[in-house]
């Protein structure tokens, strides 16, 4: 045992609470990031699962307190690390980039102790988890203005720590995995930061906008099997019938301002081409359409109905299909 991340100190059996200082602002408050740590009675690995990396994406901060709450630590192997919001700057303006130094936190690890605001919070939360994490699951949404369906994403550089990853990732109840990979899936992201690390790390996004309970149902049910994959808790992780590998996508921009009206699902799989959504102005005309850049693409997010969207902003993301697997 021995776990210790900012104040907050692992005691078997228990659920403590503390605070880790990543910085301060102007007036001198200090920047904390919440830690909840449940651990069990008996030995076992520990496991981060962090939320808001994203700050707007709040759903996975709902999900963190409810599990860690709800956590019977009689039956708990280990600990697990809790952190509902990994961004406070990003969190406390309900925004996508920090409200500090506009930079996209989910970009720029390994960060650097000496760069700007979100660059330093990168290398703190970088040196934690390499301190203290032996996996890592951190949870993502469509955000505010957008939608995504149940997936996990595993970060695909070619070592060793990937593969026990994808493993995991087959283990926490969804059928699509995306396998991210080369500048565009890595890039500077927490869970690739986990992987360089050594750390087996993967993403689950869910849900976006409203937070409803089903979204609240999926990722603790995520959390939960990602537990039991490791023998944290007692039982058997679902095993799917077929897993629908996903790679290469792209964010797609909408070019015109308005509101966006859905043409597609998100979850569904198109044609090349397929009409995703299109934009009106304010007098019903339509004066943008987005269509799938690939075929056979899987749509795994998508700009809520009518949404008001500016020129440039992404509205949907298409990811083709790369194979079909069983375990
Ligand atoms: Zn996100």
């Amino acid at each position: 045992m021995g776990i210790e991340v900012g104040t907050a100190v692992a005691q078997p059996g228990t659920l403590s609470r503390g605070m880790l200082r990543v910085g301060s602002l102007a007036d001198g408050s200090p920047i904390n990031v919440p830690v909840l740590m449940a651990s069990g009675r008996a030995d076992g690995p520990t496991t981060w699962v962090t939320g808001c990396v994203h700050g707007e994406e709040y759903g996975g901060a709902a999900a963190i307190i409810n599990v860690l709450q709800g956590l019977n630590t009689d039956e708990l192997r280990g600990t697990v690390v809790g952190v509902p919001v990994a961004n406070p700057p990003s969190f406390n303006f309900r925004s996508r980039v920090s409200s500090i130094d506009g930079h996209n936190l989910n970009r720029i690890f390994p960060g650097d102790p000496g760069g700007s605001y979100s660059l330093q919070l990168a290398a703190v939360l970088g040196e934690e988890i390499a301190r203290s994490a032996n996996f890592v699951l951190d949870l993502h949404s469509g955000g505010i203005g957008a939608e995504v369906p149940l997936y996990a994403i595993y970060k695909d550089d070619g070592t060793a720590p990937v593969a026990r990853a994808k493993e995991l990732a087959k283990r926490l109840g969804c059928d699509v995995l995306w396998r991210a990979q080369g500048e565009a899936g890595l890039g500077g992201t927490f869970t690739s930061e986990a992987i360089r690390s050594g750390i087996p790390a993967v993403t689950v996004e869910c849900g976006g906008g409203t937070f409803l309970p089903e979204h609240l149902r999926d990722y603790s049910y995520a959390i939960r099997n990602l537990l039991t994959a490791l023998e944290m808790l007692p039982g058997e992780a679902p095993i799917q019938e077929r897993y629908t590998i996903i790679s290469d996508g792209a964010f797609l921009h909408n070019r015109e301002g308005g509101l966006f009206v859905q043409d597609s699902r998100v979850g569904d799989i198109v044609a090349k081409d397929a009409l995703l959504g299109h934009v009106i102005n304010l007098l019903g005309e339509t004066v943008d359409e987005i269509r799938s850049p690939y075929g056979d693409a899987y749509i795994a997010a998508l700009r809520l109905p009518y949404y008001p969207t500016h020129a440039g902003e992404i509205v949907g993301e298409a990811i083709p299909v790369e194979s079909y697997e069983t375990v």
